[in-house]
């Protein structure tokens, strides 16, 4: 059963907005969206025009990036919104739910809140190092689970959930549910995409970002590889114009083939700081573990993780305090940076646990 039937039956017959740039005709002069005949004074490169629903260019480079079709390719401003929109497309509120481990990243409890869903969890333990029972995630399934999201690498635990595992959940779910794999994270993990699942498994679908290895979070750019199908259904019902002219240009220069060879050297750096901030981290005396991390942060537990937050900050330096999270007490996530800026942070934290 292809997992359209699953949509909310009141989309099923629903018509996008009919936008100029969706016309498919090209010409000359343009009279057709009320856009100015001139470019601004400061800009003369064209921001006047609408941009292109989902710009060609750039949907083909990250397709090759991706090693994936650019027919399975939708492009919207951040992974969130294609979080949102995928919430929004499955679930009836009030009645449909959405499972997901804990803890993980906070914007699937808010996607699912936002559109009435139920939010299901499945506590995973640091003491087992966040090991996921895929039967016990599977339990927590039931006829009205549209979604089910997995974060892998983990934020914020740096788990990897990864290869023939996925498969076998996505078959379990297949006709009836979406298994949902954000790898916000995987360039840094060494492992290979989830993508490679969806030609066997039509109900998997994977988010891809440009917001953290790419170094472009302001420009707000996220993927949903998906298939074609899927793909179409969310293209419906986004907004007509999600990505920014000076988006596109700036990912399309942080992708061409230079700057993606600086990005790999940059992840070598990053992976080899991750290992070094790592094992120092573990020689100090009020830290209590350092989880492995297939991600670019670390998830630390403090004796006292109030302390450490504030000796970092004492030294102009922000962390993350996840320790309110189940699960997570006296927790702090700690992005992996440069190295003299790891260098700070070791010294902040050294300095006064001794
Ligand atoms: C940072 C992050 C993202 C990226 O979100 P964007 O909207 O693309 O910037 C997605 N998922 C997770 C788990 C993240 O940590």
């Amino acid at each position: 059963m292809s997992l359209l039937a699953r949509i909310r039956p009141d989309l099923a017959a629903f018509a996008p907005y009919a936008s100029a740039r969706r016309s498919g005709f090209e010409a000359r002069i343009r009279l057709d969206a009320n856009e100015s005949p001139w470019s601004g004074d400061a800009d003369a490169s064209g921001l006047n025009r609408y941009p292109s629903p989902q710009p060609e260019e750039l949907r083909a480079r990250l397709a090759a990036l991706y090693g994936v079709d650019p027919s399975r390719l939708w492009l919207g401003r951040g992974s969130d919104e294609a979080i949102d929109l995928l919430l929004r497309a499955f679930c009836r509120a009030g009645r449909d739910n959405v499972v997901a481990p804990a803890p993980t990243f906070g914007m699937y409890r808010i996607g699912a809140q936002l559109q009435g869903a139920e939010y299901r969890t499945l506590a995973l333990r640091g003491e087992d190092d966040f090991a996921l029972d895929d039967e016990a995630l599977l339990a927590l399934t039931d006829a009205d689970t549209k979604l089910v999201i997995l974060c892998s690498p983990n934020n914020p635990t740096g788990t990897l959930y990864h290869g023939e595992r996925l498969a076998g959940l996505a078959a379990r779910l297949a006709g009836r549910a979406l298994l949902l794999v954000d790898e916000a994270y995987i360039e840094f993990a060494g492992v290979a995409s989830a993508c490679a699942l969806i030609d066997r498994h039509p109900n998997v679908a994977v988010l891809r970002t440009l917001s953290k290895v790419h170094a472009l979070a302001g420009a707000r750019i996220g993927v949903l590889i998906a298939a074609a199908e899927i793909v179409d259904l969310v293209a419906r019902i986004a907004a007509p114009y999600p990505l920014p002219t000076l988006s596109v240009r700036a990912a399309l220069a942080a992708l061409d083939d230079d700057a993606v060879a600086r990005t790999d050297r940059r992840v070598d750096v990053l992976l080899a700081e991750r290992a070094r901030v790592a094992q120092a981290l573990e020689r100090m005396a009020d830290v209590r573990r350092v989880w492995p991390s297939s991600g670019n942060f670390l998830l630390v537990r403090f004796a006292d993780a109030g302390a450490a937050f504030a000796r970092a900050l004492g030294a102009g330096i922000l962390l993350r305090d996840v320790s309110r999270q189940p699960g997570l007490e006296h927790c702090l996530r700690i992005t992996v940076g440069a190295p003299d800026e790891n260098d700070a942070l070791l010294a902040a934290l050294a300095g006064s646990a001794a």
